[in-house]
């Protein structure tokens, strides 16, 4: 509730309280067999202070009661990104040793005779463990990017999203694994550019390219995508637009949860984290995420950034 709605109800029962009291003595003054309404009135002004009190008392209990929730979730995050600094360094020792392991056995299979016919089979083992386990450690290194976002300052200057989302594409287009695909860049030029915004530049383009990556993933090689970008009032808003596999309907309000992966999505490539990562890093920036998707026909991600 904004400060003004809180001062307004406040002041509400005393000014209830000072009209009734007005009203009783304009009306009833002149008879002076309802002289005793004249106390009504004092009785109505009183009762007025007192409401105007209450409701001041509960204001401020409200305000104790948001101050020790945010308290709360604060340490919540504290507990939680300490939990997975820990995490993250009990599984490093691990996983380098698994890692050498595999080197080392992927050598010596390298040295067996080749006609032995188990070789291919053992390599293939080894390829499936590798993969899984830098599953593991990117899981786990994303999870602590995303605990560190929640709190870390931003690095906050003047960015010029034209040249950022330039940038982005371009990326996209001197990718050799990523160069055949079909990505337009809509930028408004007319009757001005962009306005620049205040923000953290490196968090931005993470944002905006974890949004690319995910429309290359979910769009098959003859699909399109487009990059557009626009202003109103308040806002700069980028959309991330693919004709690609679409997302369910039953699960669209789930995608923006951590680990969360559509049904159909699941076979393919990824941990579920991209889109926590983006959100969190749009919320920092008091900027808004949203999605628009029909399962087979495609997506539309939007995120909005005060201007
Ligand atoms: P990941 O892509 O690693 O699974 P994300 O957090 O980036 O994780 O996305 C969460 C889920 O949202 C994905 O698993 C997928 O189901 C859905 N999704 C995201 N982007 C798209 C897209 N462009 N098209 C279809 N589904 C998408």
């Amino acid at each position: 509730m904004s400060i003004k709605k809180r001062y307004f109800l406040i002041l509400l029962p005393i000014l209830l309280g000072v009209g009734f009291a007005l009203w009783v003595r304009l009306k009833f003054e002149f008879f002076p067999i309802i002289h005793l309404q004249v106390d009504a009135a004092s009785l109505g002004l009183v009762a007025g202070g007192i409401g105007s009190i209450a409701v001041m008392l509960i204001f401020v209990h409200q305000n104790a009661l948001d101050r020790a929730r945010a308290a709360a979730s604060k340490q919540a995050a504290l507990e939680r990104r300490q939990f997975l600094q820990r995490l993250d360094h009990e599984l490093k020792n691990p996983l380098s040793t698994i890692k050498m392991g595999l080197s080392y056995l992927g050598a010596r299979l390298g040295d067996a005779l080749p006609e032995d016919p188990s070789t291919g089979e053992f390599q293939e083992f080894i390829g499936q463990i590798d993969s899984q386990t830098q599953r593991i450690a990117r899981l786990i290194s994303d999870l602590r990017k995303l605990s560190d976002l929640e709190v870390r300052p931003l690095d906050r200057i003047a960015v010029d999203l034209n040249q950022l989302l330039e940038q982005l594409v371009e990326e996209v287009q001197k990718n050799p694994e990523t160069a055949v695909r079909q990505v337009s860049l809509l930028l408004p030029n007319v009757p001005w550019q962009l306005p620049e915004i205040d923000a953290d530049e490196d968090l931005i383009f993470l944002a905006l390219r974890n949004l690319l990556e995910n429309a290359l993933k979910y769009t098959d090689e003859a699909g399109s995508i487009e990059v557009r970008a626009y202003e109103n009032y308040r806002q700069l808003i980028v959309e991330v637009a693919d004709n690609g596999m679409g997302i369910p309907e039953s699960e669209i309000e789930h995608i923006w949860s951590e680990l969360y992966r559509a049904e159909n999505a699941r076979g393919m490539p990824g941990n579920g984290l991209g889109l926590s990562i983006v959100r969190t890093i749009i919320r920092r920036h008091a900027g808004e995420v949203s999605v628009r998707s029909r399962n087979g026909q495609g997506s539309v991600f939007s995120i909005s950034l005060p201007k």
